[in-house]
């Protein structure tokens, strides 16, 4: 992959985007550029700038997760050190390391794993810690698309994950453009809480360091472009919307599709052939710029792993677990080390696509 970032520079940012991320087709559609402006659009999972924009400094460009990585300046160390964050390799910060899930027998079946980060988001909403959320949940033809959640039924409606970009912070920038003064909370990947580290500190983005009031996590290794997904299922002979999907860890090397028809597997290897080629320069499993991320419970299926990166996030768990929300227990040695060791590889990986 070329990186060749100082090529761009002086040209509207629009066009270093562009020229960055969109065209070589490293976008991963996580949305930031979106819901700023109007030039640029989001359609059935891939981003598009439809018309031209002359702006110097727009915030697309200084916002987007793949451009930040792309950037030869240490930008993640920067960005932490903005924040408070004390980055600890390969992870960032884990103040708490916790293994469980929800107690709720709603969740059941609806949650992805343990439902961790459905219940503690409907805490959150529910003790006015924020007022609205923004997560991911299934649109048109099933491609994923950013949605704002009030009340613990919304938040239930989201649960479960999309293998595919849904460009939720499109609906960041809507919320945090609205007249309202109300704390917003964000689930996302780790490439979308980095681009929602860069709005907290960015110089001209008040509103997202006075309102982005909780910021969850999930792990990531790689994601999918909606239309291609669908694409690929078509051929497999899986039609109709996903009701519920998921990757087992490996040595599974599967893709689990549950439909209205019933149950598909498809090799994992066809997936990774259609995945974002961005996502191969991301360094972050564990999504590190958060207040927690949640992730699979290795070897121990419908459990949730919690690392707990911030004092608000410890301060959340916490009344979850008084309030009897939560049902957790300390994230044994064994399977912290092995999500070390996957931690550091995929900085690795990510490592040496940039060398390439
Ligand atoms: C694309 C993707 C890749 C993942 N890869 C891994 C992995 O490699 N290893 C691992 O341990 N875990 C991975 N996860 C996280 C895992 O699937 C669960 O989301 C996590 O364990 C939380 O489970 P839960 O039951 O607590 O979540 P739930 O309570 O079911 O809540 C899930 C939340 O995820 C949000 N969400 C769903 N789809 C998306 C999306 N496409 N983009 C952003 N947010 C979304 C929803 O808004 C919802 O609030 C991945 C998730 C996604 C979406
Ligand atoms: S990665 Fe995100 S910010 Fe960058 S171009 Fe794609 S959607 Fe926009
Ligand atoms: S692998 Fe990285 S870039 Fe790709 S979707 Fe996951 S967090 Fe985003």
């Amino acid at each position: 992959m070329n990186l060749a970032v100082e090529d761009f520079q002086g040209q509207p940012c629009q066009d270093q985007l562009v020229q960055q991320v969109i065209a070589p087709g490293l976008c991963v559609a996580c949305g930031a550029c979106l819901g700023l402006c109007p030039h640029y659009l989001f359609m059935d999972g891939r981003v598009a700038a439809p018309d031209k924009c002359d702006l110097a400094e727009g915030r697309c460009l200084e916002l987007c997760p793949v451009a930040l990585e792309q950037d030869p300046a240490p930008r993640r160390a920067g960005l932490a050190a903005d924040l408070g964050l004390e980055m600890e390799p390969p992870m960032g910060p884990v103040l708490a390391a916790w293994q469980g899930r929800a107690q709720a027998p709603a969740l059941k079946g609806k949650a992805q794993y343990g439902g961790v980060v459905t219940e503690l988001l409907s805490l959150a909403l529910e003790e006015d810690l924020v007022s609205e959320a923004v997560l991911t949940t299934s649109g048109k033809k099933g491609a994923p698309q950013g949605v704002l959640a009030k009340t613990r039924d919304e938040v239930l409606a989201a649960a479960g994950s999309i293998y595919a970009g849904g460009g939720a912070l499109g609906e960041l920038n809507r919320a945090l453009a609205s007249e309202d003064q109300h704390a917003l909370a964000l689930v996302g990947l780790p490439c979308q809480v980095l681009a929602a580290a860069a709005m907290k500190t960015h110089p001209r983005y008040e509103a997202a360091k006075e309102r982005l009031g909780l910021v969850i996590g999930l792990f990531c290794t790689m994601n999918l472009p909606a239309r291609e997904l669908r694409n690929l299922l078509s051929d497999e002979g899986v039609e109709g919307p996903v009701l519920k999907s998921d990757f087992p860890p490996p040595p599974a090397g599967i893709y689990q599709v549950w439909t209205e028809d019933g149950y598909h597997e498809v090799d994992i290897e066809k997936l990774r052939d259609i995945r974002f080629s961005g996502c191969g320069l991301c360094p972050d499993l564990t999504a590190e710029f958060t207040d927690l991320s949640v992730g699979a419970c290795e070897g121990r299926p419908g459990l949730d792993t919690i690392l707990v990166r911030s004092q608000a996030g410890a301060d959340l768990v916490q009344r979850a677990l008084e309030a009897g929300r939560l049902e957790l227990e300390p994230a044994d040695e064994e399977s912290m080390e092995h999500l070390r060791e996957a931690a550091a590889n995929k900085r690795q990986r990510a490592a040496e696509a940039k060398q390439e």
